[in-house]
């Protein structure tokens, strides 16, 4: 049977209620679905204490333990599957096939990680005779992280993955609009045999719980995703206390169209891509610049393609875009649209909330912005899609490369001559070619510029969670 979770916090291997606690929706009819408990100065210190003491067993745990248990907890969430995917969709409003996605993606992370915390290798450096010198990669310490409500299971995956693989205990703020995914993992890992106040769970109110937890001596890093103003909000306060920080923030993911594709193969792939989790990704492909001959096409068949997407409740089969997870990216959607249309964009497809109850936008087509359209800008985060003429590909590099953010690039064509040049041309943690797919496990994700700071995933992944002891052994 599956139905939403009963929300607690989770500190110390025990589920603890509060005294106050906040509504959960459901995007799809903005009926209220649990209450989140939020998290007293009693509970963040608790926290604190259990993962003190976590730290103490999981650092010492040997790492095949370790990965053991990571892998069991991984198999109880893939055979959870239809449970935790329920409670995504009914949190987030996500079709369930996307949220049923999110369930193995997230499972992937802790798998990928868990054979990563095998290969913590050091290195002996050549010396001379009667002296070592060891490198070891030892676990940073105790983690404060912080996740977002637009994958409410894969997000908090990532952080849990990288600290349990490298021996770390880890305090979790999770997302208090989208807490049931990061329950299920705290239940799968109690479940596993994970020793207490190894991950400690906790909800409430983000800048009391950040400012907090930043400055306690046994936070030894600070692990966030989220919007680019909280997270140099957050980093500021870790420099004040010299804390290293994993840092991934917002994007406004460039596709350049060059003029040697199939204008509609690519417009459609991007459609649909466009509409995945309603565009509420940081890597979600927004600003299209194509190539001038391909212009026309590629955008006729772009708005064929979203007038046929179907936007509903993600419990219906044939929902293909859910509504977006708040108020606030419906309200973030009109103004952005408004502010395009007065500067003369054409807004060729959607461009209005749907009507009724429930946070619902459909996929959206922009044309021929102005530089200045705010949309051009701020990253929409929501099913925007800008779609602009360039007629180079240097200056679509250029436009590429004009916003502070730099965390997913996207391109089409079959040249290998442009390929190499969008490789050493564009500013981004990660540029994809022919695939809108910016990230797996096995490969690093993260930004440049404003985009943040560190990479999760691949082997550089764990490199944040450890830290480098040099040793120098004399033994004359
Ligand atoms: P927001 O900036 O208020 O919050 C973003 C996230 O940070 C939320 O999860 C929130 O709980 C958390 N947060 C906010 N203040 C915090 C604090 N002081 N300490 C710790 N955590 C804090 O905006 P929002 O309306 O929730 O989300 C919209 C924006 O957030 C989007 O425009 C997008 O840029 C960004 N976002 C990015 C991602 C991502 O994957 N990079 C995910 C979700 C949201």
């Amino acid at each position: 049977m599956t139905r939403y979770p009963d929300l607690y916090l989770y500190i110390g291997g025990e589920w603890r209620q509060s005294a106050h606690g906040q509504p959960v929706l459901n995007p799809a009819d903005e009926c209220t679905i649990g209450t989140v408990p939020i998290a007293t100065r009693s509970d963040l210190d608790a926290a604190l204490a259990a993962s003190a003491d976590g730290f103490k067993i999981w650092s010492k745990t040997s790492p095949a333990r370790r990965a053991e248990i990571m892998l069991k907890a991984s198999a109880l969430m893939r055979e959870r599957i239809e449970e935790i995917a329920y409670s995504i969709t009914l949190e987030h409003g996500k079709p369930i096939a996307q949220a049923r996605a999110e369930v193995v993606r997230g499972c992937e992370f802790f798998e990928w990680d868990a054979g990563e915390g095998l290969r913590t290798y050091g290195r002996v450096i050549p010396s001379e005779p009667g002296v070592r010198y060891i490198v070891l990669h030892q676990p940073i310490g105790m983690v404060a992280a912080f996740s977002p409500w637009n994958f409410p299971m894969s997000q908090p995956s990532r952080k849990i993955a990288g600290a349990l693989a490298a021996g770390c205990s880890i305090i979790l703020k999770a997302a208090e609009e989208t807490p049931a995914g990061a329950i299920h993992i705290a239940r799968a890992f109690h479940d596993a045999g994970l020793p207490p106040g190894v991950l400690n769970l906790v909800f409430g109110i983000p800048s009391e719980i950040s400012e907090y937890l930043i400055p306690q001596d046994q936070t030894r890093l600070i692990a966030f995703t989220g919007s680019t103003a909280v997270g140099k909000h957050l980093t500021e306060i870790a420099a004040r206390h010299m804390k290293p920080v994993l840092m991934e923030l917002g994007g406004h993911a460039p596709v350049i169209v060059c003029d040697d594709v199939d204008p509609m193969a690519a417009a459609i792939t991007s459609a649909m891509r466009k509409a995945r989790n309603a565009g509420q990704v940081c890597t979600s492909p927004t600003r299209f610049y194509v190539q001038e001959p391909l212009f026309r096409a590629f955008t006729k068949a772009f708005v064929e393609k979203a007038l046929t997407v179907k936007v509903g409740n993600g419990f219906e089969p044939s929902t293909q875009m859910g509504p977006l997870a708040n108020h606030r990216r419906v309200e973030a959607m009109e103004m952005l649209v408004a502010d395009a249309r007065s500067k003369g964009a054409r807004v060729l497809a959607g461009g209005e909330r749907l009507s009724g109850r429930g946070y619902f936008f459909p996929l959206t087509v922009l044309a021929e912005l102005p530089e200045d359209a705010r949309a051009m800008r701020e990253e929409p985060f929501g099913p925007l899609a800008l779609i602009n003429p360039v007629s180079s590909l240097e200056e679509a590099i250029e436009k590429a490369n004009g916003l502070p953010f730099g965390l997913a690039a996207y391109a089409f064509t079959h040249s290998a001559r442009n390929v190499d040049r969008l490789i050493d041309g564009v500013e981004a943690g990660n540029l994809s070619i022919n695939t809108l797919e910016a990230s797996v496990a096995e490969t690093p994700f993260g930004g440049v510029k404003d985009s943040g700071h560190g990479r999760e995933g691949g082997v550089e992944g764990l490199a944040h969670y450890t830290t480098v002891k040099n040793v120098s052994h004399c033994v004359a």
